[in-house]
């Protein structure tokens, strides 16, 4: 399996503080991949170094197969910070002249292919747009490099909702048809959950969730059925529990599946969102890894679990 980003301890600290701690996972080539957590949990810490806009304080980075210090490989990499900095002087159409000018690759179809739909003037002044035509700006450039990695940073954030629509379809239509590896962080689980195979979470520098999203689904449940006894149920001791709520005597719980349910019991799938939020409200519950997503490091810190083949969780021997 080829591996689009490869991270080992990664570490990245800001004066006293680490932004980013012990980070070791894989992403695959080929997957959209979202990338999502609460606010300073880590995300664009994590995309800037893998844009190589800043260097680990930690650990190592592989990006395509190679080093990240490696930088013969700049010309496969689109990085897309959040400020979407551009030279507000320049005009969209000398923009794209300025990408064209400077990536070898560039496809111009693409880029005013994305220009033309948002309704911009070739002639307009990129300082003069509103913030989510500029964003509009920044993603024709990204796109038209043609990178192997497409790294996008809240890239829906100013769009309205027509343009998210429009501009999601294309990162789908770019990984399937060029095979580009897509990260991109959001704070809307929708986008992630209608745009992203593959997820990343991150929560106090440090990655919660990471692997296939149907993977990650189907090794949850959410039980409910009466319960009469103080405290959970015995047969819960089986699972890793990620939260439990009473009413009365209904109990439900957001369980790892290791092992069987009782058949008096309700079992069903969770939403990603019902996911996510359980194991960023449970910090204390271990990180959960598909094989895909996982990295043997020798260094675990025991409080992970991984998915063997995409259904049962088993405890980590790390
Ligand atoms: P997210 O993108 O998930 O909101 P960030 O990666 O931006 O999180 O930030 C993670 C943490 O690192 C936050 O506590 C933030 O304040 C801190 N941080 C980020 N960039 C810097 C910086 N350049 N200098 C100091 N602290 C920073």
């Amino acid at each position: 399996m080829t591996s689009a980003i490869e991270a080992r301890g990664l570490g990245k600290r800001y004066l006293r503080r680490w932004a980013l701690q012990d980070c070791s996972f894989r992403i695959p080539a080929g997957v959209v991949c979202g990338l999502v957590g609460p606010n300073g949990a880590g995300k664009s810490t994590l995309l800037q170094l893998a844009g190589r806009i800043s260097r680990p304080t930690a650990g190592s980075l592989r990006l395509l197969g190679a080093p990240a210090e490696d930088l013969s490989g700049l010309a496969r990499i689109a990085y897309l910070a959040q400020d979407r900095p551009l030279f507000p002087r320049f005009t969209v159409e000398e923009t794209l002249r300025l990408g064209r000018e400077l990536n070898p690759a560039w496809d111009q179809r693409i880029a005013e292919r994305i220009v033309r739909s948002g309704g911009l003037d070739p002639q307009a002044c990129v300082g003069l747009l509103s913030e989510g035509q500029r964003s509009r700006v920044a993603l024709a450039l990204a796109f038209g490099k043609r990178p192997d990695l497409l790294l996008l940073d809240e890239p829906m954030a100013s769009l309205d909702p027509l343009a998210a629509h429009e501009i999601g379809g294309l990162l789908m239509a770019e990984a399937a048809e060029q095979g580009t590896t897509v990260v991109m962080s959001s704070h809307q689980v929708g986008d992630v959950a209608a745009m992203c195979d593959y997820l990343v979470t991150l929560a106090d520098g440090r990655v919660r969730l990471a692997g296939e999203i149907d993977a990650l689904l189907s090794a949850h449940r959410i039980v409910s059925g009466v319960h009469l006894a103080d405290g959970p149920p015995s047969w819960l001791d089986a699972h890793t529990v990620v939260e439990t709520r009473t009413r009365g005597r209904q109990l439900t719980a957001l369980i790892r599946v290791e092992g069987a349910i009782p058949a008096d019991w309700q079992a069903a799938e969770p939403d990603l969102e019902e996911i996510l939020l359980g194991c960023l409200r449970s910090p204390g519950v271990p990180s959960l890894f598909t094989a895909t997503a996982r990295i043997e490091t020798g260094i675990g810190n025991g409080t992970e679990t991984g998915i063997g083949n995409g259904i049962e969780a088993e405890e980590d021997a790390a």
